[in-house]
C-alpha cells in the first residue's frame, strides 16, 4: 500500500488536502489516508467491476427467476457498500503495520533469494493458501450458532447479481478477507504483484456471483466457478471454496454444478417461461 499512498500524497492529498504542516508519515496523517484510499479504491472495484459484469455477464433473464427477491439488486448494492465502508477500518489496521515495514512484502526481485522463480511461486502460494483459509472461515461461518448472526445476510440472495458479490455483514466481510491481509505478514512476496492478486481476488468474488455459470470442461473439477457458487447459495452447505474445488473435495462439500446437469437457474427460468408463452 505504501506505493498507492505515496501516489494519492504526490498527486492529492500533499498539494491539495492537508496543511503543509502536516508531514507525510505522520501516524494520524496516515491513517486517515489510508482509510481513504481503502475505502474508495475498494468501493470503486466493487461498483466498477460490479456495474461492468452487471451489464455486460449478468443474464437479466435470471431477475425472472422466483427466487430473485424484490429490489434485489439495490439491496445487494447498499449491504456491499456498507460493508466495504465498515471493513476498511480493521482493514487499515493491517495496511498501517504493512506501510510501516512489518510485512514480507518487498520491492524488487533482486531481494528474494530465488528472483522470478520465487515471483511466480508466491502468486501460487497466495492462491493455494487463501482458498484454504477462505474454505474453513467460510465453513465456520455456517456453523449454526454463528450463522444468522453473520452470514446469512450473504444468503438472502438466492439468486445473486455480480453486486452480491461483497454484500456480507461486515465483520463477515472482513474475516472472510483476513487471509489476503495475512499472507504478506507470513510469506514474501513483491508489492506490485500483491496489489494486482488485491484486485484480482475482488473481480473473482465478482465472477463467481456473475449468473455465467460456463466453465471449459476440463477445469470443471478444478476451479470453483459461478456455477459452483450458485448452487452454494441455493443448497447452502456445499462449494464453500473460493478459486479452487480442492478444499471442498478434501472436506466433504463437493456438489457438481445443478447448472451443468440442466438443472440450473437459467433452465428454470426457461422453462418458466416456456410454460408462460404456452398458457397464452
Ligand atoms: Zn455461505
Ligand atoms: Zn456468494
Amino acid at each position: 500500500m505504501d506505493h498507492v499512498l505515496k501516489i494519492a500524497d504526490s498527486y492529492v492529498f500533499t498539494p491539495y488536502v492537508y496543511p503543509s504542516s502536516w508531514p507525510e508519515d505522520g501516524t494520524l496523517r496516515q491513517l486517515i489516508s489510508l482509510w481513504v484510499v481503502t475505502n474508495l479504491g475498494g468501493q470503486l472495484i466493487y461498483l466498477g467491476f460490479g456495474l461492468l459484469s452487471f451489464y455486460y455477464v449478468f443474464d437479466h433473464r435470471l431477475m425472472k427467476h422466483p427466487l430473485f427477491i424484490k429490489n434485489q439488486v439495490g439491496k445487494e448494492i447498499r449491504l456491499g457498500a456498507n460493508s466495504i465502508f465498515w471493513m476498511s477500518f480493521p482493514t487499515v489496521a493491517l495496511f498501517f503495520w504493512e506501510i510501516r515495514g512489518y510485512s514480507k512484502l518487498y520491492d524488487n526481485i533482486s531481494e528474494s533469494s530465488m528472483g522470478w522463480q520465487e515471483m511466480i511461486l508466491s502468486i501460487a502460494g497466495f492462491l493455494f493458501f487463501t482458498d484454504m483459509c477462505i474454505y474453513w472461515i467460510h465453513r465456520t461461518m455456517h456453523h449454526k450458532n454463528i450463522y444468522k448472526h453473520l452470514h446469512k445476510q450473504h444468503h438472502n440472495f438466492k439468486i445473486p447479481t455480480p453486486f452480491a458479490s461483497h454484500a456480507f455483514h461486515p465483520l463477515d466481510g472482513f474475516l472472510q478477507s483476513l487471509p489476503y491481509h495475512v499472507y504478506p505478514f507470513i510469506f514474501p512476496l513483491h508489492k506490485v504483484v500483491y496489489l494486482l492478486l488485491f484486485v484480482f481476488v475482488n473481480v473473482w468474488t465478482i465472477s463467481i456471483h456473475d449468473g455465467d455459470y460456463r466453465i471449459p470442461g476440463p477445469l470443471i473439477c478444478l476451479i470453483n466457478g459461478a456455477a459452483h457458487h450458485v448452487d452454494h447459495h441455493l443448497y447452502f452447505n456445499y462449494n464453500y471454496g473460493q478459486y479452487f474445488t480442492l478444499w471442498d473435495r478434501l472436506g466433504g462439500s463437493y456438489r457438481h454444478p445443478s447448472a451443468l446437469l440442466g438443472k440450473g437457474p437459467h433452465d428454470h427460468v426457461r422453462k418458466l417461461l416456456a410454460d408462460a408463452a404456452q398458457a397464452h
